[in-house]
């Protein structure tokens, strides 16, 4: 029997990876515009490290985590998301004292067992950044229009929805008030949503029942329970928002699944996919820093878009992103000895920039020329036995058709220059 892949566990093959570094591309060069630095960091961590920051009560640390033990018995976790890796670095190296890397963005696999679904995978990938030691809303508003100009650029539509959490404030009164109106309804709403209301309160709102959703139309909203900093700064949010003419919608029940969002969060979802789905999502951890150890009042703020969402988006609104990669020049060689004339010249070509191929086994003329339409290649060169004799190698223009003869005769370099004329004259120097 042949060996498959884990289940929810998917390979990116050739022709999809395209679109993924289509993506990448267009992120990074944002991301460089915006001042973000990279960071790299591992897939293992302490399991402790995501217990303390996303929360113990929540679904991903409660059942979805890749944890176990090691060789030695420690319990180490495979990353479900990429906030606390960072910020543990950045802790960990000391960097607020490295200015100016408080903008940090990693691009990577992260792990999550969850129930496998359409579109659900265990190993998925995002892209996310953080900015530290700052708590302006004109940040939060800069950080999501940078969201927002990514999936601009990539020729992507999708809405905005934004929030506000509160603090350690003004939550709490909220989560008291929200428990009251949820144990008046107890028989009204499902097991997971009675659990929760006990465990993680606000992630109730959150439920995918339309049963408990009719319930929590009436819910009270967390917007009504902002305590005046928090007010203000949601305020100061969407004003800055509008100072840079992204559209959004409030949406007051828009809870985030980890415990460390405080004050701005937000969604930019689609209903493109099936189901109304999140491409990127993000939000405010003010007290995260501290809570990992690190230094007290340092904010922070980021958000993550999931790569796998944006290839389909990609795949079904812009296809023609990205196009097909194509060969400039594919060398038919007839014959052993035109192969070893060929064969360096290949390489020259190839070390001048030039995406050369050549079937280095000597195939029937045929079967080459059924390569270089595979290669999608825009010329070919013809090298047999008849054309070493006469120092003239025949060039086809592949989409025209056309045919001319250059001569094989003479240093390599020089040799090179002509093909390169002929097939990419931009790039001859
Ligand atoms: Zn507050
Ligand atoms: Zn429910």
């Amino acid at each position: 029997m042949t060996i498959q892949a884990l289940k929810g566990f998917k390979d990116i093959l050739p022709d999809e990876v395209a679109l993924w570094q289509h993506i990448e591309a267009t992120a990074r060069n944002i991301f460089q515009r915006f001042g973000f630095n990279e960071i790299r960091v591992p897939i293992l961590e302490k399991t402790e490290l995501f217990a303390r920051s996303i929360g113990e009560a929540t679904d991903i640390v409660e059942k979805e985590m890749y944890s176990f033990s090691d060789r030695n018995g420690d319990s180490i976790t495979m990353r479900p998301e990429g906030t606390a890796p960072v910020l543990r670095s950045f802790i960990e190296h000391g960097l607020q004292a490295k200015l100016p890397v408080q903008r940090l963005y990693t691009i990577g696999p992260m792990f999550r067992h969850e129930r496998p679904q359409k579109g659900r995978l265990r190993q998925f990938h995002q892209m996310s950044v953080e900015v530290l030691g700052l708590n302006h809303p004109r940040l939060d508003a800069e950080l999501i229009a940078m969201a927002w100009l990514i999936l601009e650029e990539l020729g992507l539509t999708t809405s905005l929805q934004i929030n506000s959490l509160g603090c350690p404030a003004c939550r709490p009164a909220y989560k008291d008030a929200l428990v009251q109106f949820l144990a008046a309804r107890t028989e009204h709403i499902c097991e997971d949503c009675q659990r929760r209301s006990q465990s993680n309160p606000l992630r109730v709102l959150d439920c995918k029942s339309s049963h408990c959703q009719e319930q929590y139309v009436t819910a009270p909203a967390i917007l009504d329970h902002l305590c005046p900093d928090c007010d203000e700064h949601f305020k100061q949010t969407r004003a800055s928002l509008d100072l840079l003419a992204v559209p959004y919608t409030v949406n007051p029940f828009m809870v985030r699944g980890l415990d460390y969002y405080t004050r701005t969060t937000f969604e930019l979802v689609t209903d493109a996919l099936g189901a109304q789905s999140a491409v990127g999502a993000g939000g405010r951890y003010d007290g995260l820093v501290e809570q990992l150890g690190g230094a007290k009042s340092m904010p922070g703020i980021g958000f993550a878009m999931g790569m796998e969402r944006l290839v389909l988006l990609l795949s079904q609104q812009n296809a023609d992103a990205c196009p097909d990669t194509e060969t400039d020049l594919f060398v038919a060689a007839l014959g052993e000895e035109a192969a070893v004339a060929a064969f360096p010249v290949v390489h020259l070509l190839r070390r001048k920039g030039l995406q050369v191929a050549m079937d280095l086994e000597g195939k029937s003329l045929k079967s080459q020329m059924k390569q270089a339409d595979r290669a999608k290649a825009r010329f070919v060169l013809i090298l047999g036995e008849e054309e070493l004799a006469t120092g003239q190698a025949i060039l086809r223009d592949m989409a025209s058709k056309e045919q001319r003869q250059i001569p094989m005769v003479g240093p390599q370099e020089a040799l090179c220059a002509v093909l390169i004329e002929a097939v990419a004259p931009d790039r001859n120097n």
